[in-house]
């Protein structure tokens, strides 16, 4: 398994869909991505729509 499960998820991360972020390399499957030390939603893979 190339990505191994975080046992540090943080608990206060965004709402990902993980289905999406799966197949995401920018966000290495995690659907968040560090920028200036807080997670954020990976714009590459977790771009909604407004409305699902
Ligand atoms: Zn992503």
């Amino acid at each position: 398994m190339a990505f191994g499960a975080r046992p540090d998820a943080p608990a206060s991360s965004p709402r990902v869909d993980v289905a999406r972020a799966r197949s995401c390399d920018d966000c290495s499957g995690w659907g968040t991505i560090v920028r200036n030390g807080r997670d954020e939603l990976c714009p590459s893979c977790q771009q909604q729509p407004g409305c699902d």
